[in-house]
């Protein structure tokens, strides 16, 4: 039996993580949970999944749950997520922070040496190196939650990748996949995803397929591949959820429904699998289609390309805390889709960071560039 801890449990990726736990209960006990505001659904959760420990934001009412369950432990923000991490009884942490608030808690479960299954691809972005180092260092494989990046370790695994080519990573393309012009795009219009049901800001990031471009930054550090053999392909349909091509040519793949539920099942699971219901038919779908994306439109593809080029500025840290700023202020209605892109482009050539720092001084960096990103859009564009 593992003792598990899912940070993030009232997001998509943390619901349907506790979810799959509750079909694998000879397997896990669920310790801990966290989340941010949501109270309302963490008492939900905490009614259902008894846990022992549960972890709240800095401005949710700590005192109503502790009035509520008194037999459960209550921590509260990111030292009570570290403090829950760090606990000796904690083997496996799942974490589905949204953006830059996962970075800490990926360094401490790495640093206490404990599993971690990761769908936090921000962590990655902004610091990359330091988590592929250290996973290697403590001997802790880091695996995969996001579907791209679970179908890659899929193909991968029992293999030590001396025959791979290049890893192809597909892309449904998200609701503007073959739209010309992105002026008037609502906040409705870019928060319907074709496919995927998602957390507000990787939905938007689909859409401006910034989200591509953190996966592409995201395969590099996992898979330890150079950016110039990784591929993306948009795939409209989100069947094929990615691929690996070998040196003879043949292109292994995996397939399945577009649920989560299935890369955060096999994340727990693996090497088994769990009996889910989300089975397809190869038949009723018919027909499966590839193209190449459009770089124009999608400039965010470039970006993400260009700052792997460029590793030494660590660019990807800039790309991810513009993203993280610009998209709150789309979420607000404060600015234009489009704006999204320009302020993508103009912090990208603006800004540089130094790799070599360690992660507290890239954390500090990334508030940092934040708070100038937001400056600079109430200045140029008034959001
Ligand atoms: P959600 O927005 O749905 O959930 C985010 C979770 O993190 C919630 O529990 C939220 O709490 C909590 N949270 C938000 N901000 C903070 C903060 N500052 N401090 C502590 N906790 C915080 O996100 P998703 O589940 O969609 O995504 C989670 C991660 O997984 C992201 O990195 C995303 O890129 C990645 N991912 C998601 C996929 C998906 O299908 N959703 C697919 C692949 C990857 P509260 O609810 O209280 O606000
Ligand atoms: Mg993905």
């Amino acid at each position: 039996m593992e003792s598990i801890v899912v940070l993030g449990s009232t997001g998509s990726i943390g619901s349907n993580t506790l979810d799959i736990l509750s079909r694998m209960k000879n397997r896990y006990k669920l310790l801990g949970i966290s989340f941010n505001n949501n109270t309302k659904k963490a008492i939900k959760q905490i009614e259902m999944y008894k846990p022992i420990f549960v972890c709240c934001g800095k401005n949710a009412d700590i005192n109503l749950l502790k009035n509520k369950f008194k037999n459960i432990r209550f921590l509260q923000g990111e030292e009570g997520i570290v403090e829950m991490i760090s606990m000796k009884d904690v083997d496996f942490v799942v974490n589905a922070l949204v953006g830059t608030s996962g970075l800490l808690p990926t360094y401490y479960t790495l640093k206490n040496k404990k599993k971690l299954a990761l769908a936090n691809k921000e962590s990655l972005v902004i610091a990359g190196k330091i988590f592929s180092d250290m996973a290697k260092e403590n001997s802790i494989e880091i695996i995969p939650i996001d579907s791209e990046h679970s179908a890659i370790y899929q193909c991968l695994e029992g293999r030590k990748g001396e025959d791979v080519d290049s890893i192809i990573i597909t892309a449904s393309g998200g609701p503007f996949l073959h739209r010309e012009n992105f002026e008037n795009i609502t906040l409705e219009d870019a928060l319907n995803h074709p496919n995927w049901s998602m957390g507000n800001k990787i939905t938007i990031d689909s859409a401006t397929m910034m989200n591509k471009g953190f996966e592409i930054i995201e395969a590099k550090w996992l898979f330890n591949v150079g950016y110039d053999r990784i591929k993306v392909v948009v795939h409209k349909e989100s069947i094929l959820h990615s691929a690996v091509e070998f040196a003879d040519g043949s292109i292994m793949a995996q397939l399945g429904a577009h649920d989560m539920r299935i890369p955060i099942s096999y994340a727990l699971s693996k090497p088994r699998r769990l009996n889910l219901e989300f089975k397809i038919n190869l038949a009723d779908i018919a027909a499966l289609h590839f193209e190449n994306p459009d770089f124009e439109r999608f400039s965010t593809l470039n970006l993400a390309y260009g700052a792997l080029k460029k590793e030494d500025k660590n660019l990807s840290l800039i790309l991810n805390a513009a993203d993280e700023v610009a998209v709150s202020y789309f979420l607000n209605k404060k600015i234009k889709f489009t704006d999204i892109f320009k302020i993508l482009k103009y912090s990208y050539a603006k800004f540089e960071n130094n790799l070599n720092s360690d992660i507290f001084a890239l954390k500090e960096e990334t508030k940092k560039i934040k708070k100038e990103v937001s400056l600079l859009i109430k200045k140029e564009i008034g959001g």
